[in-house]
């Protein structure tokens, strides 16, 4: 606890007077659910969830929290995966979940834009336009349940940056309710405006920590006239770097997906997921997934063909197969959508959401993988991920038959291994997920600190009592 604060029940009564009972939720089964994350590594408390419906309730919510001596957790899906979304349990906390700020405010298609509330999932933003004949790419394994407000929380990646970008490169305009519960309406459609700083992008990928997204302008972009997905088999990570290279040089931006699976990866699929089969006869030591797409009715096949046709001469391509139907398309993406899952049931695992530069990844697998190994005998090191982007998640599975208590107690020194690799490479030891509760030390510890001195400065600016997100990212 900061400071004191009111007693809990008036300032559950105080709140109540302002969005009504059925809004602030106090008791214990109807707030579990937003007290733990998803991957149900952190629990913490909160002395009420409230959910307020529009931006002018986020405000005197927000004033009140001022008002009062508390702190607020912002929360949209609770699927980020570094304990952002979860309050510490200091004492001081409120929830504030935007998932009843669902309305999508506008779809403008002469603009190729949208305006949508920041509790808007990704799949109904994605839907809407769809039924516009527009695309909004972001596209994420979670995105039933992420929100919009959620991933540009996070500045999400996904599957598609390689074409499209991370969230930052979809957002024209924010509005956001401030630390002092002012709305700073910034919801322009302006593709260019070099009007002052861009104050926009402060607040993209701040994790709750600089103020409250209640809405947002994202872009559209014209609906691809044909698709074509198709599953690759690879010696090597630095095969799978070389195709990379003749994939983008014929395809350019039509080249959305590419994503490297390890066969170890692929195992734990086909063991664990049901309805998943091998996608080539023989068995490769790599994979890739790779996708294109085109605004002519049979461009993407005539590319993927004549991309595949050149790495197989190359030698770069042991062997691959393309989805003939929306059906083994969906089946070629359960097995990379699935891997997180498949990795669960299998055990314990140690993970890493890393980037660094695309000419160092190969070196980075074969160094960290061989390391791992000399650190705990029977290690599983699994890197997969979205290889075009230099972003793996460079993951450890427990060895075979174990319960995986070797792995945990040496969790912090392959931390500290991977961390070494990819700051000696000029890397980021975090790609897309953040930083949250998860990686605030390793920030603070490896941020260059004239950067650091600025975040600092800029929170201690836009939120000077600590209100906002207490305890994640700085
Ligand atoms: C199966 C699975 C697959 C995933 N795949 C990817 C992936 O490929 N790429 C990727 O980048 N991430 C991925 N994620 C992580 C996660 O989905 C993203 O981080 C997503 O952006 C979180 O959205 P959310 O609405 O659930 O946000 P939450 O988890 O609720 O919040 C995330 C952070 O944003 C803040 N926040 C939430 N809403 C707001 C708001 N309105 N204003 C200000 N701050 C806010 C929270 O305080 C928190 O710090 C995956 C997660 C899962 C479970």
């Amino acid at each position: 606890m900061t400071e004191n604060h009111a007693p809990a029940d008036a300032v559950i009564l105080g709140l109540r007077g302002l969005m009504g009972d059925a809004h602030v939720l106090d008791r214990a089964d109807e707030m579990s659910p937003y007290l733990t994350d998803w991957r149900k590594r952190f629990t913490g408390s909160a002395l009420c969830v409230v959910r307020p419906g529009s931006t002018a309730e986020v405000s005197s919510v927000v004033q009140f929290v001022a008002q009062h001596g508390l702190a607020i957790v912002p929360q949209g899906g609770n699927t980020g995966l570094v304990g952002g979304s979860v309050p510490l349990g200091r004492g001081d906390e409120i929830i504030l979940s935007l998932a009843r700020m669902n309305t999508i405010r506008e779809v403008d298609p002469r603009s190729d834009v949208m305006v949508v509330e920041a509790g808007v999932t990704l799949a109904a933003v994605q839907q809407a336009a769809e039924t516009a004949d527009r695309l909004f790419p972001l596209s994420l394994a979670s995105e039933g349940t992420a929100t919009i407000g959620g991933v540009i929380g996070t500045n999400a990646g996904g599957t598609a940056v390689l074409a499209y970008g991370n969230m930052r490169d979809l957002v024209l305009g924010l509005e956001v309710v401030l630390a002092d519960g002012r709305i700073w309406n910034g919801l322009g459609k302006l593709r260019k405006d070099n009007a002052g700083y861009d104050l926009r992008n402060m607040f993209i990928g701040s994790e709750g920590t600089l103020g409250i997204v209640t809405a947002a302008v994202v872009k559209l972009f014209p609906a691809p006239k044909s698709r074509a997905t198709c599953v690759c088999g690879l010696a090597s990570p630095d095969d799978a770097l070389a195709f990379l290279q003749i994939a983008k040089a014929a395809a350019g931006t039509s080249l959305t997906t590419f994503e490297l699976i390890p066969r170890l990866g692929l195992d734990l699929v086909l063991k664990h997921i049901p309805n998943t089969r091998d996608p080539i006869f023989e068995e490769h030591a790599w994979y890739v997934l790779l996708e294109f797409s085109s605004q002519s009715t049979d461009g993407a096949d005539a590319l993927a063909q004549a991309v595949m046709m050149e790495a197989v001469d190359k030698a770069y391509v042991e062997d691959g197969v393309f989805a003939v139907s929306l059906e083994q398309r969906d089946d070629f993406w359960r097995l990379r959508e699935s891997l997180p899952e498949a990795q669960t049931r299998e055990g314990y695992s140690v993970k890493h959401d890393i980037s660094v530069p695309l000419d160092c990844l190969a070196d980075l697998i074969a160094a960290v993988s061989a390391e791992a190994q000399t650190m705990i005998e029977g290690i599983r090191p699994l890197p997969f991920g979205h290889l075009g982007d230099g972003n793996l998640h460079f993951n450890f599975q427990s060895p075979e038959g174990t319960d995986g208590s070797d792995l945990k107690a040496h969790a912090g020194a392959l931390h500290a291994m991977v961390y070494r690799y990819v700051l000696a490479m000029k890397g980021s030891i975090s790609a897309e997920h953040g930083i949250g509760q998860v990686k605030r030390a390793q920030l603070a510890a490896t941020k260059d600190p004239v950067g650091l001195d600025m975040m600092r400065k800029l929170k201690a600016a836009l939120d000077p009592d600590g209100r906002l997100n207490p305890g994640k990212v700085i």
